[in-house]
């Protein structure tokens, strides 16, 4: 007898309350401080203890390693779990700082929405340019806070019209500051007219109050004669441009939704949060070699955005993040890796809160899974239980900093490992010249990832190197008919041949001009920045 599988009831259920997202920001604009507020409120967190201090004193949860400490950066992307209500969310950190760029589109590709937190005294920053176009390449819906409102902060039209301008997105106010800086007053709820009071330290709670519209006569004794008139044009002018929020083009990347606030003064978290849980979409359909597969599908499936080594000293092992995508997960369940079609028992899934982690029996779709990964899993694997498919793999990167790593000592085996290992984070790539000497190229996106590397060795598996930098400024895949590729680097000054760990060719190039000298006179050679 066949037995035609529905979608149970609790799966639908649990997919409908989940919100996977992640927050992207350039580097100070808040994010970290936004991430700490938002577990404070959800409760995921206690004000002392787990979560305080800033760049000197830092211990956030999600920024457990040592590097990261000493360093004040967020260079690892963790996953933290908190329900909000009815809501169950999940809150994918993204580094901030530009050189684990790479390590943020990947995370990109395992969530669902996005927040994206903007200074209101600098605008649009190149970070923020960077990590929204893959927002766009994915068509992921965007919330905007724009922070730091208790500080001098720039005209809200015209941080309004920068994100339009430079971004491309129609952005919608929810809410309107009333005056900035000293004179933050608080802000105005454009839908619903209701003022809420921006509390300076030491000041009591003012309740929000209710009022008819921004003309009420009523604002005119509690915010002064000067501020309310400020408020009644800046509101009508809003209201004269004629975009209202629309749901509809915010799941469409047509709107993004701006909210004004001080992450740091907890002003304008509550809507905030709110609009998370109620605008932000849930699990959707993705798109794989069998189709569109739904959440809701009866058969598990997911992918692999990220492996992590050494995230527990005690337990020295490497972790591989799974981002559920479809069906439910259970413990002991046996899934296959799409990429060699082989069977493994996810016999000990975690869920991960900073360094601390807990075996979970049960994942839903949006949900991540943390998988001890004896090396089986690589980033971008799908896998899956009952029913065969494939998602796309998460692009690469071509490394713009690269180095060779000088061994002090004989730990060769050690060496070997922490290489192989860290690659398969993708902390770095391995190049192989073809010719010459045949040390390996280590290749990183930034010039901070080979001291991070360095650091790691150290730390994780003893072993001592001096990292050297090489002249190479960008590496390109090549791909050809092969006494093309032999030919390019003979033939061009400036360039060497090299080929990735699964062998596939790549030209190191020591500036942008043999880059370009390259292309323009070998017409047969495809020059590659992304490996699909
Ligand atoms: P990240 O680099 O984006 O994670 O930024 P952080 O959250 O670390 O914040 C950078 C700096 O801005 C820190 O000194 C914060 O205390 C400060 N900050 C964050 N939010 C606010 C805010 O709402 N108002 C003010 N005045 N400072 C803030």
């Amino acid at each position: 007898m066949t037995t035609v599988a529905t979608p149970n009831s609790t799966l639908v259920a649990e997919v409908a309350r989940r919100r996977t997202f992640a927050i992207i920001s350039h580097p100070d604009a808040g994010k970290t401080t936004l991430t700490e507020k938002l577990l404070l409120y959800a409760g995921a967190i206690e004000l002392a203890g787990a979560v305080r201090g800033r760049k000197s004193e830092r211990a956030v949860v999600s920024d457990w390693m040592d590097i990261e400490r000493e360093r004040g950066i967020s260079v690892t992307s963790a996953a933290v779990e908190f329900d909000i209500g009815e809501h169950h969310l999940t809150l994918l950190d993204t580094p901030g700082h530009k050189d684990f760029s790479e390590d943020t589109y990947r995370t990109l590709f395992a969530v669902d929405g996005v927040v994206m937190v903007i200074d209101a005294a600098k605008g649009i920053e190149t970070q923020t340019r960077k990590l929204f176009e893959v927002c766009k390449l994915r068509r992921l819906p965007v919330l905007t806070f724009i922070n730091k409102l208790d500080q001098p902060s720039r005209d809200p039209f015209d941080l309004l019209d920068e994100i339009e301008r430079v971004l491309g997105i129609h952005a919608v106010p929810m809410n309107w500051p009333i005056g900035s800086g000293d004179r933050f007053r608080g802000v105005f709820d454009l839908e619903n007219a209701i003022v809420h009071f921006y509390e300076r330290k030491g000041r009591a709670q003012e309740a929000p109050v209710q009022v008819s519209s921004a003309h009420d006569p009523r604002l005119a004794a509690l915010l002064g004669q000067e501020p309310w008139q400020h408020l009644i044009d800046e509101t009508s002018l809003v209201s004269g441009a004629g975009t209202s929020f629309d749901h509809q083009a915010y799941l469409d990347f047509k709107h993004t939704p701006v909210f004004f606030g001080s992450a740091l003064s907890n002003f304008g978290l509550e809507p905030f949060l709110k609009a998370l849980t109620d605008l932000a979409p849930p699990p959707r359909a993705r798109l794989s070699d069998q189709g569109m597969i739904p959440p809701e599908s009866p058969h598990f499936s997911g992918f692999v955005f990220k492996i992590q080594a050494n995230m527990n000293r005690r337990h020295r092992d490497r972790v591989a993040f799974l981002r559920v995508c479809s069906g439910v997960f259970e413990k002991d369940m046996v899934i296959t890796n799409a990429r060699q079609g082989a069977e493994i028992r996810a016999s000990r899934p975690y869920r991960f809160f900073g360094g601390n982690r807990e075996t979970i029996e049960r994942a839903y779709p949006g949900d991540v899974v943390g998988l001890v990964n004896p090396g089986q899993f690589g980033i971008g694997d799908t896998l899956y239980h009952g029913f065969a498919l494939k998602y796309p793999a998460i692009p690469r990167f071509p490394a713009e900093h690269f180095g060779i790593a000088r061994l002090r000592d004989v730990r060769f085996k050690q060496f070997d490992d922490g290489i192989r290992q860290l690659e398969e984070e993708g902390l770095m790539q391995v190049l192989y010249p073809t010719v010459g000497r045949r040390e390996p190229i280590l290749g990183t996106v930034g010039p901070l990832q080979l001291e991070v590397l360095k650091a790691r060795l150290e730390n994780e598996y003893n072993v001592v190197c001096d990292v050297d930098s090489l002249p190479y400024k960008a590496a390109r895949w090549v791909v050809g008919p092969s006494d093309k590729i032999a030919a390019i680097s003979a033939s061009t000054a400036g360039t060497r041949s090299a080929s990735d760990r699964e062998g596939r060719p790549m030209i190191l190039f020591e500036s942008e001009w043999a880059l370009e000298y390259c292309e323009r006179n070998n017409p047969g050679v495809q020059l590659l920045a992304v490996m699909p």
